[in-house]
């Protein structure tokens, strides 16, 4: 018999209930008590889900209030310092206000900090180290998880981030020192939570060690065996669990540390199966990650029996099968969709549909294909309606890529060419300008909604739309702008709003997925080949430019980034993806320039997110991201000016590609970090403009005038004035309008001080 196991379950809910309950916990809208209670609610749903799917190691320690880093962090008691109690345990609100940034008096105290999970749109708190760190066991929830599975009769399976991931992904505070000597005083805890688990009667433990899939130094690869071979509980089974990618070099590793089990990500590391199996101990369980937890497509069961079947002849009991990782990625249940398209309804999976595909894959490997005939082939006819369907397939769009040439990804001339002949735009030194939004008002908010639900008449939307641009335009050139922008108020999301209006995607009702805490994500499905069925921004640009005579940027979320906010297709590479999505806003900016528009804005937000985790699949990823920008942003005449905008300000490592794109203009996030980006232009020469952001816009606080001109100074140290830009570090959709007035107003004073020596308008400097 094969065994089915799950390594994480969504614990958001169906209908985000832990969000809603969450939000209004803090908000003091529910006490704790209820609070608790939808999470074990939420807990035993899911279990009971999970095992009458018939799994039969049900993950405990995936539910997480906030983070399941955060969750071992509390465990472990690392704590940092300014959200520690005198004598106090930590409890739930400690968590809270790690996670939240709140000092026990009630005082702001920074959060700790959050960065992406590997190369998921999930977010995890980075756990701080200090010097003389120690670990004492100071939380009892995964205990009492165990506990609450077994009394409800479940076959427990503890989930725990391996001791060397959880090193790696945390952060040396203070004095600095080598994570790795850690080592010792960490073993002796993960020793003790091994313990108190098999006294609970737990037999298998699953230790995510993720970094497996990464490239790793020597030392940290050494640290494996040393761990492994100490961290040893009789009678306790450990099943290693690596997913996101091959092994590669740490293959071997990998196979010969002393654990029980090993699960493997058998999507994205398929062809390493075979290896792995040569290497496995005849007493080793493995695990294969054979359904893909990072997308939501129904599984090509077929073939992944295939795949199985000789494992299982193989490794008979020892073959487990499951997710390829946590389904934490994925959204909960198709089953409360209603508003799908049917056709496209079939080609779909979520994390409740893809436990019923492991079940059906252990029927297939424990009683054969006959067993399950009917299943597999409803299976197989809605895969091979996915392969011919022409909502997928449009051969314009498939001819149109196969005739893509080098030339159509190039501007007609160089930059410096370009920027002679943009002189025409009539822009000061140092010119200011926004990211593209303003703030979204509970208005704005509103008139979308209704407009969306019927309760808006299009004509009447259209006016609530118009006069917010107007307004914005306004304020605008009251503030003394030099580079306008409509403000983005039609937009409810940068990549939703775009997917809406192209051909080949889709939009699920509830297919939230975790993005940080109570936050969650509703990424657009790309089914089929992408085309423009017509003008998406052009309207509301040309609009907005008859009201000004000043220049008015057009604003269009760049291919790279609606990609990697999305459920991609699994059927073509993401390169051939983006390269249709990059030709459809071509024609976005093409009809841009031919409404008049001169400068064209073309977002690329999460470009850098997309880079894989291994270095060395980094080129390839850069040199069809590029490509694709460029195709997008090259149908233009040298006249136009093409701006980029980028919400991060680690490049140093990507520079080239930066550059590489040839935008004329680049706005990016710095003041956060005090300019410390331009650091990097030391070694590398950025060849053309760049606005380095000189607020910070995750902040309601407002810089001065001062302040600002100190970070242009230092900008100005590194990059010549004639190139430099002055603006935000990105939009201004979530703040209110008083502190981005007075802001701005600032921001245009400091220009002006900069450019005559001499200060604008008298301006409020203090915070609100
Ligand atoms: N133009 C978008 C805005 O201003 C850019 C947002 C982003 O970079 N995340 O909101
Ligand atoms: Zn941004």
């Amino acid at each position: 018999m094969a065994t089915i196991h799950n390594l994480g379950f969504p614990r958001i809910g169906a209908q985000r209930e832990l969000k809603k309950a969450l939000e209004q916990y803090w908000n003091k809208a529910i006490d704790q008590a209820v609070l608790l209670e939808t999470g074990r609610n939420l807990r035993q749903k899911h279990w009971q889900l999970q095992a009458d799917a018939g799994v039969e190691w049900l993950p405990v320690g995936d539910f997480s209030w906030y983070d399941q880093v955060l969750d071992l962090s509390l465990l472990l008691g690392v704590i940092p310092e300014r959200f520690q109690t005198a004598g106090a345990v930590s409890d739930l609100d400690t968590y809270f206000r790690m996670a939240r940034g709140r000092a026990p008096s009630g005082e702001p105290a920074s959060a700790c900090e959050m960065t992406k999970w590997f190369d998921t749109n999930y977010h995890y708190l980075v756990p701080e180290f200090i010097v003389d760190q120690n670990f004492t066991l100071s939380s009892n929830r995964l205990f009492d998880e165990v506990t609450e599975a077994i009394n409800l009769g479940h076959q427990a399976k503890p989930v725990l981030l391996g001791p060397l991931s959880y090193l790696w992904l945390g952060k040396v505070k203070g004095e600095p020192f080598n994570k790795l000597d850690l080592v010792e005083e960490l073993l002796p805890a993960y020793g003790e939570i091994l313990n108190k688990l098999k006294a609970q009667g737990v037999e298998w433990v699953q230790l995510d060690e993720p970094i497996l899939a990464l490239d790793l130094p020597t030392e940290w690869q050494r640290a494996f065996e040393l761990i492994y071979t100490r961290l040893q509980v009789k009678g306790l089974n450990k099943l290693l669990a690596v997913y996101f990618g091959p092994l590669k070099e740490n293959l071997t590793l990998a196979c010969k540390l002393p654990v029980e089990g090993l699960h493997i990500d058998a999507v994205r590391a398929a062809d390493e199966i075979g290896t792995v199996l040569s290497w496995l101990s005849s007493y080793q369980v493995l695990s294969v990650g054979i359904i893909n937890g990072r997308n939501i497509w129904r599984a090509d069961l077929d073939t992944l029996l295939e795949t199985l079947q000789p494992i299982k002849e193989r490794l008979g009991e020892r073959l487990w099968i499951a997710p390829s990782c946590s389904l934490l990625h994925v959204p909960v249940d198709l089953a409360q969709e209603e508003k799908f398209d049917p056709e496209i309804r079939n080609w779909l999976a979520f994390a409740t549909q893809k436990l019923d595909e492991l079940s059906t894959l252990k029927q297939a490997l424990d009683h054969g294909v006959e067993s399950c005939a009917e299943t597999l082939s409803n299976a197989r006819q809605m895969i091979n309606s996915r392969h011919s369907s022409s909502r997928i397939h449009k051969p314009d769009v498939k001819r149109r890529c196969a005739d893509v040439t080098p030339k159509i990804r190039q501007r007609t001339s160089p930059f410096e060419t370009r920027m002679r002949q943009q002189t025409y735009l009539g822009l000061p030194l140092l010119p200011t300008t926004t990211i593209g939004s303003f703030p979204q008002t509970a208005e704005i908010r509103q008139a979308r909604h209704q407009y969306k639900t019927g309760e808006l008449s299009e004509t009447d939307y259209q006016a609530v739309m118009k006069n917010e641009i107007d307004l914005v335009i306004r304020k605008q050139e009251a503030m003394g702008l030099d580079v306008l922008v409509h403000g983005e108020p039609e937009r409810n999301d940068m990549v939703e709003y775009f997917g809406e209006l192209l051909d080949g995607f889709a939009f699920s009702q509830y297919g939230w997925v975790q993005s940080y805490g109570s936050r969650c994500v509703k990424p657009p499905i790309i089914f089929g080949d992408v085309s423009r069925p017509k003008a998406m921004t052009v309207a509301w640009s040309c609009y907005a430019q008859s009201k000004t005579d000043k220049m008015m940027k057009g604003m269009l979320t760049g291919p790279v980034t609606i990609l990697n906010w999305s459920f991609v297709r699994d059927d073509q590479t993401r390169a051939e993806t983006c390269q249709q999505l990059a030709l459809a806003l071509r024609d976005e900016v093409c009809d841009l320039e031919q409404a008049g528009i001169k400068i064209i804005q073309i977002d690329e937000a999460a470009l850098r997110e997309g880079l894989p985790l291994r270095k060395g699949d980094w080129q390839h990823y850069l040199d069809w991201a590029v490509n694709a920008f460029k195709i997008t942003a090259s149908g233009v005449s040298n006249k136009i000016q093409i701006h980029t905008h980028m919400c991060y300000s680690e490049f140093n490592d990507i520079m080239p590609a930066i550059a590489a794109m040839d935008a004329d203009v680049i706005t990016i996030e710095t003041s956060r970090s005090d300019m410390e980006l331009l650091e990097a232009f030391e070694d590398f020469h950025y060849p053309n403009n760049i606005g380095p952001g000189v607020y910070d816009i995750h902040s309601p606080n407002v810089p001065s005038v001062e302040s600002i001109i100190d970070l242009m100074n230092k900008a100005l140290e590194h990059i010549p004035a004639e190139r430099l830009w002055i603006n935000p570090d990105c939009g201004l959709k979530t703040r209110g309008w008083p502190e981005v007035e007075k802001a701005l107003v600032n921001m245009v004073s400091a220009a002006i001080f900069l450019r005559t020596g001499r200060s604008g308008k008298k301006s409020d400097s203090n915070s609100l």
